[in-house]
Parts: C-alpha cells; structure tokens; sequence
C-alpha cells in the first residue's frame, strides 16, 4: 500500500452518510482516469514483491514466543532513509494492520530481464537484514502467515489485555493495543466495519479433532451466540488483517495485456493459495485449515444482517454473496467472457454512467460492481476533490476490496502503467522459498503471453476451488479444476457450459478437468503438459547467464518437490512439529512451550542455522546476488 497520508477520520455516522458521494466521485474518478490513459502502451515489463513480516520476541527464560507491538518505532527509522533518498532506497517499508507487522518492497520494480530473478532473493535478503537491524534483544522478524497463540492470554509485548466492552475492537481476544496505532486508518477500519455489520465479525474454524481433542473448544459459545462449540472462534478484525502475505504486482504493456494476466493468473490463484499453504494454527489452536484466506475474508466481513440474507431486504439493496476480501466475481478480457458464470451485481445507475462514457461491459460492470461496496473509511480531509486530478474517492473503494486478484489503473500523473497484483500467496518461511514463487509465477506470466495459453475456466469453478485450496492438506488431498486444453481459444457454447453442451458441475469433459496441484504443476502424462515444463520449454530458447540460470533451476526444482509432496508445504510442516512435540496432548492445543518450540525452530531454519530438507528439499540455496552485472541488460 502507498505511504498513507495521516489525516481525520470521520465517525461511521458520517461515513454511512457520505457513501453516496464516495460511489459518485470514485465512478467519476475513475471515468477520468480511463479516459485519459486506456490508449497508453508501450509500457515494458515491471513487477515487484510485497512481503508481511511479523516482529516476535522469544522470552527464554519463560520459553515463550510472543508478537512484539514495536512496528512504529522501527517504521520511523526504516521510512527515514526513503524520506532523504526517495530514489535511490534499496527497500520500501509501509506500515501494516497490526502493531506488530512491517510490510517491505523493493525500492525499485524489478525490470523485463531474467537476470533480475537472481536479485530477489538477495533483496529479500538484505531487506529483513535492514529491518533486522532495529531488533532488540532476543527479537526477530519472522515471516509467519499466522502468529500460531495470536489472540491467547499474553500474546504481546508489551503485555496488553482484550477490551471486549469498550474500545475499537471489542474483542474477547485481540486487544485495541495490537492494531497499528501510528495511523488512524486502522482502528477506523476495525471500527466502522463492525459498525456498518452491526455486529461483530464472526469466523468459526473447524479444528483438528485429535485424540484428546475438548468440545467445546472453549467458553466462547457462551458468551456469544455466533461462536460454534466445535470450532475455534475469532471476532475480530486482527485476526485476518494480522496474517501475512506474499503479493506481486506486474506491469502490462497496455490495458488488453493488464486484463489478459488479469484473467489469466486468476485460475491460478487456488492452486498457489493451496502450494503456499503456511497457518494450520490459530489463537492456539491446530484447526482443519491450512489457509488464511477465509479468515482475513470473515474478519473484513462488512455485509449486512439484509445483505448477508438473513433479513428481508430494507435498507440495503442487494443480498452479496462474498465478503469484500473474496476470489474475484468476473473475468475482464473478452476471451474471459463466457466464463463469468456467476451473477454480478451492481447498480445500474454506475454501469450506464461507466458505459455513457465509452467503457465497455466487461470492465463497467467489474468496477461497477467493486462499487456495490459502502466506503468503511474516510477522512474530513479527502471528502471534496477535484474529480479530474485526484483519484482517492476511487482507490477508497478499489483499496478495500481485497480480492484475489486486483486490476490497478496508472496512478495520475506518473510513469506507471496498467498493472495487476496476485495475491494469493501465503507467505513462507525462508527467502528462498518466497523468491522461488515469486520467481515462479512471474515466469508463468511470460509464458502465458508468449504461448498465448488459454488457463480459462467458469469462474463459478475457481470459487470451489478457492474453498477446496484452503483445506488441510489440500496440496495432497484435494483435486482442483483446471483446464486442460490450454492451447486453444475453445470455451464453451454459453456460460456454465462445458465443450460438450451439458451443464459443468461435477463432470469432467474434454476442456476442464479435476488434476492435483501435482498434476497441474509438474504435469500429467498424457493429459496436461505441466506448469514447469511449460517454463523450462520456454527458457530453453532464451538467452541466459550461467548463475541466474542456476538459481531459476533451483527454485524451480523446489516447486516441483513441493507440489510433487516430496517435501512438506509450510503448513504440513507446521503440523507435523505440533503433533510430534513430546508435549503435545493430541488435544489440538498449541501451548506455549510447543510454541515456542516451533517458532525457535522455524527461525533457525530461516537463519540457515538449522538444516530441513523435509521443508526445503536437500538444494535449497541458489546463486543470487546483489546486482545485476552490466552486461546482462537484454529484454526478454
Ligand atoms: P499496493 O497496491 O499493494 O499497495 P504498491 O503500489 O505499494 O502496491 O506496490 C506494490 C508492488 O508493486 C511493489 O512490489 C512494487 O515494487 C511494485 N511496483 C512498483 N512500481 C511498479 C510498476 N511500475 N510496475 C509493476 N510493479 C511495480
Ligand atoms: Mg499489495
Ligand atoms: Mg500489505
């Protein structure tokens, strides 16, 4: 996210009053943008990282590992070296939901050459050693997807304590301390978003049902009706919004090719969700998920009692389906066309303006339909603009729906092209293993755009299998669909239905098929070429230097042991240490010590202190590097 102006927010009352004017000036906004920049081209490759650090703070002497509520303090000296040198930083830091989470980025967008997949993992690298630096004793900056006791007693430090009757959050578990306090938009969001649902978010994990496993897990059903006895209860906005993530944004050479990617990453989304899998643990507890995603989508969940469906419509207009943090509603190319299948809502009323103004049914209806959604934070300073120059009643709403994919428009006035972000990505351990995919899926975007391959599937199937990715052991376990016949433009004759004519639910036909991530990422014989022999086909007619080509090798054999199940996703590895600690009960719980224990452990593997080939294969290293030699400029 940009550097975030600090301004005054307004109560919910004003907000709820001004969503009108938000929806008005946004579609506006984003008239005049189009207007100006749908014909701008030539835009070359750039892309780039985000990755989500979370601060712990290990407590020998007690053997406990806690979050450690420091991330404003630290941010004011890591964003002090961008403040002096806008231009020439080697990391971007940007605060993140949480007072105990720092998000970094490359200073700069990596550019359209291969050899710029051997920097990443050096930057990678050399951005937690900065942020690193900051430390205080006995603190490391971990990447975990889930802090495993966030939300237990005495899970931060400074010790703060959950205010379920007052305060922002109201929760039973997350304490207003742990939202990040440096920036009012926070505890804004926490708040009108409770607000504007009129009761608390409500997320209910299944949990792992062990040997010993208690149901009730705990007291929660008692002191609130949403909570389910046999799951593990969150009721707030931190316990989605305070996992991290591993995102990726590109850059198109024009706005075809932006929804081109857009269209095409988005049935890779569920496959890449369940490859990254890395938070079986929540609030202490092992649950029977091994994602994020439905957490964070519950967590942001603003909808309505009516929207939701569980009262006649009144007030509001339309029942919604999906959170506004959900897998995307539509395709935006017109090969992606027939393959909305699902029904898209919006108001007419902003589809015709968007339409009057000469943009087509494809993309009208998908901003018209990201404007179905209230702004859940405004600041008195924001609320009267200049339509033809600002932009921020516009990305009010774009930036609050949190989807799979996002389809980002040049910002005005500036050298950046139409541009979209994946992401699904849980984020990994080790630099390595982010590097890998990042470099992994950057490298299915060439391939997709030079063979013009065809990943399309109803959309209505990429939901199933968002549900399907997130499930434990989904990599193993699960079967997701996906397309087979990728060479071709061949979709079916209308919407929802296969090759065949028959309607696409559960059968498989000559187009669509259910394969394994295996299947999908290494191939099957016969059937389906494989996403890494796709790449390596692609890379064998390119022009290399000897070290990247080694590195791009190494992460991508890790992929192909990962998703072959050789070795362990972040997850199944997370499990198994729960499961296998001498102290654990076979309860589901995850104490302290176990905790404690785990965290020791994956930070000695992130530190190259401890080796673990059953997470990261026995090669886990690669030759990257700080910079680009000179001589390896060439475009590819
Ligand atoms: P967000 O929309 O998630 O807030 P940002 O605008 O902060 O994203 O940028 C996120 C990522 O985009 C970073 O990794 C950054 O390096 C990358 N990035 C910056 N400029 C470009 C560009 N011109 N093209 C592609 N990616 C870019
Ligand atoms: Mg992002
Ligand atoms: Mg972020």
């Amino acid at each position: 996210m940009g550097l975030l102006t600090e301004g005054t927010p307004l109560s919910w009352e004003e907000t709820k009053k001004l969503a009108s004017h938000v929806r008005e000036h946004g579609i506006k906004q984003f008239i005049n943008i189009y207007k100006k920049l749908k014909e701008r081209k030539g835009d070359v490759l750039k892309w780039g990282d985000e990755i989500e650090y979370i601060i712990v703070k290990f407590e020998h002497e007690k053997q406990e590992a806690k979050v450690s509520l420091r991330a404003v303090e630290m941010l004011e000296v890591l964003n002090e070296a961008e403040i002096q040198n806008p231009n020439t930083v080697k990391f971007l830091w940007r605060p993140e939901f949480a007072a105990y989470m720092i998000e970094g980025t490359p200073g700069k967008p990596y550019g359209g050459t291969l050899a710029h997949f051997n920097v990443v993992e050096s930057n990678m690298r050399n951005r937690r050693e900065e942020a690193s630096e900051l430390l205080k004793e006995n603190e490391c900056l971990m990447t975990l997807t889930s802090f495993p006791r966030l939300g237990c007693p005495n899970f931060t430090v400074p010790p703060s304590q959950p205010t379920p009757n007052e305060g922002g959050t109201k929760s039973l578990f997350f304490p207003d301390a742990a939202v990040f306090p440096g920036h009012p938009r926070f505890m804004n969001l926490v708040r009108n978003i409770r607000k504007r649902r009129g009761e608390h978010v409500a997320i209910n994990l299944p949990v792992f049902r062990d040997k010993n496993t208690k149901i009730p897990v705990d007291d929660s059903h008692r002191i609130r009706k949403a909570a389910l006895p046999d799951c593990v209860y969150l009721d707030a906005m931190g316990f989605g919004m305070g996992c991290c993530c591993l995102q990726l944004t590109f850059q198109a050479c024009n706005i075809d090719e932006a929804r081109i990617l857009y269209d095409q990453l988005t049935p890779l989304c569920p496959i890449m969700l369940a490859f990254s899998a890395a938070s079986p643990i929540h609030r202490g507890f092992l649950t029977d998920i091994d994602c994020r995603w439905n957490i964070i989508s519950g967590s942001v969940d603003c909808r309505t009692e009516e929207e939701r469906g569980l009262k006649p419509l009144k007030e509001n207009k339309f029942v919604i389906k999906k959170s506004r943090y959900d897998s995307i509603d539509s395709y935006l190319s017109p090969q992606g066309e027939k393959y909305n299948d699902i029904p898209i809502l919006y108001n007419e009323e902003d589809y015709r303006k968007l339409r009057d103004n000469g943009i087509d049914h494809l993309l009208a209806q998908h901003i018209a339909h990201l404007f179905i959604r209230d702004t859940v934070s405004l600041f008195s300073e924001k609320i009267n603009q200049n339509d033809e120059e600002d932009t921020d009643h516009f990305e009010n709403i774009q930036s609050t729906n949190w989807q799979t994919m996002r389809f980002k428009p040049p910002p005005p006035h500036s050298t950046i092209g139409w541009r979209v972000e994946f992401r699904p990505c849980e984020v990994q351990v080790t630099d390595f293993e982010n590097a890998a995919i990042v470099c992994f899926v950057v490298l299915l975007t060439r391939v997709i755009l030079s063979y013009q391959l065809n990943f399309l599937i109803p959309i209505s199937k990429v939901d199933e299998n968002i549900q399907n990715a997130q499930k434990r052991n989904a990599l193993k376990d699960q079967k997701f669909w996906f397309r087979k016949d990728i060479t071709t433009d061949v979709s079916p004759p209308e919407a929802n239905q296969c090759c065949k004519g028959t309607k696409c639910e559960t059968t498989e036909c000559d187009l669509i098929g259910l394969m394994t991530v295996n299947e999908i990422i290494n191939g099957k014989q016969g059937e389906f070429p494989g996403l890494i022999p796709l790449i390596n086909s692609y890379l064998n007619g390119m022009d290399v230097d000897a070290d990247t080509h080694c590195t791009i090798q190494q992460y991508l054999k890790f992929i192909q042991k990962r998703a072959s199940g050789e070795i362990h996703t972040t997850a199944s590895f997370i499990r198994d240490f729960v499961t296998n600690h001498p102290n654990y009960k076979q309860d589901s719980v995850v104490s302290d010590e176990i905790n404690y224990d785990l965290l020791t452990t994956l930070k000695d593997i992130e530190h190259g202190e401890k080796s673990c080939p059953e997470l990261l294969g026995y090669s886990a290293t690669s030759k990257t590097r700080e910079n680009i030699p000179h001589a390896l400029k060439n475009d590819f």
